[in-house]
């Protein structure tokens, strides 16, 4: 038998690598208060399962009836008493049998001991863990699990923790069991913390790219062309255009050729890429052409673009002079990705990445990638992405179960991965290593943000490719004459046109800089008699290039300026008399501050600089 303190020990394995263990423990320990509390207030719920989760944990019982509001609130209380009750977490190993005594009302607690008996964890899942079962009681309340929990209920702070609402699961998350009543909760070291958790909820909530999106008519969501597939409106789409011509721009100059390439091809092609062993999951399937003539075949709709990108090298035969050549595209590519995960514009199953392959010879490859991360650099300034960090994407953990996710090649993984951790460490950039992020044909550094409530994401991403080359065959002279491979860098730099609109109007919350606005110039005139003298100046400013929008309906004047306010517009012109009379304008900013009557030329020589130097305001 082993002692307590072995047990607990031996719990600690459970907790997920990533996960604060401090966090995990207080979270999971709520779940067990929880679950004592909604039992004493519902004698014939039956727990299931409650493991913790990014925020909190959650619950599930099987429970007939719908808690009120009250008996919420019934079991908020009764939780902060048992917390307040100073009760010890005793952990305990039971024989199969005994499990089976103790849990003989609960049908789902029986099915766990019966899986855990046969290797499988509580999702039904095979597990290598050699199931040893063990309960854990605080007060009057046992359950089922393998821990970690805080040593006592001393621990908690009644204050840290908030129910937030009950919804329908299903056991096993298979919705051909027994439904269940799903309690949710966020959970946190103290009534602090778990107050700065609430205003962060709340401020997500306001910058939620989806709500902004539709208040500011930047793209919709149309059920009839599916989930994945969002559409631009006329604002969004010159987010877009702008975000398109800043990035090509900047590429440009920096010596990358653009291109453009088909959105499909046959699916030889994928399985010479090896996106067809590696990545079939995530294409959409082949269409079948049907049989005879030239028909006689299938075609995919592109993942990605590099398979296109070394055609365009092999268009030609390439010298060691040559290299390294920089092939871009604004490349459009679809990726079927579950219909649970897509959501606004952030994971879509359509997108225009921001592509670009470097072909470089073995000895630029460290050269060419610092380019692109001065080139990440300049952009991430001009758009105001300031927190990022950095993240070297590798293949599967060698601990971890075995993965046919990645090109089976350990000594170019081995030497690709090198080579990226030798940039990172020598441009002086912190950086954190990450298991199981890679592509499938090599590791990649990836640029990861965070969004308003602190969850990271990739924007960009730079691959070295030293399988691909291979595949493909792809060579260039040396300067011996004889043939040799390049290698392929590839680089994502300001991302999918579609995850860096997310991400900026969250940014943003929609009020975006002069240089992005979809609009960035209100003009108002007060009275009918203003409208073409507002008309003219909107014209002239439209022939400078700005984006104007001219309000010639018959609102009042406070109701315009309203309507320009909550579409962020970021100058609001109001045209009077006595505007009209001097040729000028009087200046709001959008978040209400009065500049004043300026003359119209003194106006736009303010917007031309601030535009022009793309100042984030
Ligand atoms: P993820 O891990 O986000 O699924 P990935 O590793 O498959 O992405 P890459 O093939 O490297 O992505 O694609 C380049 C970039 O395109 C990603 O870094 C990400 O910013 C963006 N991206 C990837 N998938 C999507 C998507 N479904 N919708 C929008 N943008 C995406
Ligand atoms: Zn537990
Ligand atoms: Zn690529």
């Amino acid at each position: 038998m082993a002692t307590e303190a072995e047990l607990k020990a031996a719990g600690e394995k459970y907790i997920p690598k990533d996960y604060d263990p401090a966090l995990y423990k207080l979270r999971h320990s709520l779940a067990h208060v929880l679950a004592q509390a909604v039992v004493e207030k519902f004698p014939q719920a039956k727990p299931t399962i409650g493991p913790p989760n990014e925020y909190g944990f959650y619950y599930d019982f099987d429970l007939d009836v719908n808690p009120t509001e009250g008996e919420l609130e019934w079991i908020a209380n009764r939780m902060k008493q048992i917390i307040k009750g100073k009760h010890a977490f005793k952990v305990r190993e039971i024989s199969a049998d005994e499990g089976r005594a103790l849990f003989k009302d609960n049908p789902y607690k029986l099915e766990l001991i019966d899986g855990l008996t046969k290797g499988q964890d509580e999702y039904g899942n095979a597990s290598a863990a050699a199931p040893v079962l063990t309960v854990y009681q605080q007060d009057t309340f046992v359950d089922l699990c393998r821990g970690p929990h805080v040593e006592a209920t001393n621990d908690l702070d009644p204050k840290g923790f908030k129910i937030q609402q009950v919804t329908g699961s299903y056991w096993r998350g298979d919705s051909k069991n027994k439904s269940l009543k799903r309690f949710h909760a966020t959970a946190w070291a103290s009534g602090d913390d778990l107050k700065a958790h609430l205003a962060r909820l709340e401020e997500a909530a306001k910058r939620d790219h989806r709500k902004v999106g539709r208040e500011l008519d930047l793209f919709a969501n149309e059920p009839v062309f599916g989930s994945g597939f969002p559409m631009l409106l006329p604002k969004g789409a010159t987010i877009r255009r702008l975000l398109e011509t800043f990035i090509t721009d900047y590429e440009r100059r920096a010596g990358y050729l653009h291109v453009f390439t088909p959105d499909i091809a046959k699916k030889e092609l994928y399985k010479i890429s090896g996106h067809w062993d590696h990545y079939k999951d995530s294409m959409f399937p082949p269409m079948d052409m049907g049989e005879g003539g030239n028909d006689d075949e299938e075609l995919c709709l592109r993942p990605m673009c590099c398979p296109h990108h070394i055609q365009v090298y092999k268009s030609k035969a390439r010298s060691y002079r040559d290299l390294p050549i920089r092939i871009a595209e604004l490349g459009n590519m679809y990726r079927f990705e579950r219909s649970g995960v897509v959501g606004g514009l952030s994971r879509v199953r359509c997108m225009t990445l921001n592509d670009a392959h470097l072909f470089v010879r073995p000895d630029q490859v460290k050269h060419e990638i610092a380019g692109v991360l001065q080139l990440m650099k300049k952009a991430y300034a001009d758009l105001g992405i300031t927190e990022y960090r950095f993240r070297l994407s590798k293949n599967a953990d060698p601990d971890g179960p075995p993965s046919d996710k990645y090109v089976d090649n350990p000594a170019m993984w081995e030497s690709s991965t090198k080579m990226l951790r030798e940039v990172l460490q020598e441009s002086g950039m912190p950086f954190f290593e990450a298991w199981n992020e890679a592509a499938f044909y090599g590791p990649k550094i990836d640029v990861q943000v965070k969004d308003v409530m602190g969850r990271e994401e990739t924007l960009s991403t730079i691959q070295a490719d030293q399988h691909l080359p291979a595949k493909f065959e792809l060579e260039y002279k040396d300067s011996d004459d004889t043939p040799k491979r390049p290698v392929m860098i590839h680089r994502g730099v300001i991302s999918t046109m579609e995850r860096m609109m997310s991400y900026l109007i969250e940014l943003y919350a929609g009020a975006f800089p002069v240089w992005l606005a979809p609009v960035q110039v209100a003009i108002v005139p007060i009275a009918d008699r203003h409208f073409a003298f507002a008309q003219k100046l909107g014209d002239e400013l439209l022939d400078k290039d700005y984006r104007v929008d001219v309000d010639l309906g018959d609102k009042r004047m406070q109701a315009k300026i309203r309507d320009a306010q909550l579409q962020k517009i970021p100058y609001i012109l109001v045209i009077g008399d006595k505007e009209m009379e001097a040729n000028a304008v009087a200046v709001r900013l959008r978040d209400g501050t009065d500049l004043g009557a300026k003359p119209a030329a003194e106006f736009v020589a303010m917007l031309e600089a601030v535009a022009k130097s793309r100042t984030l305001k």
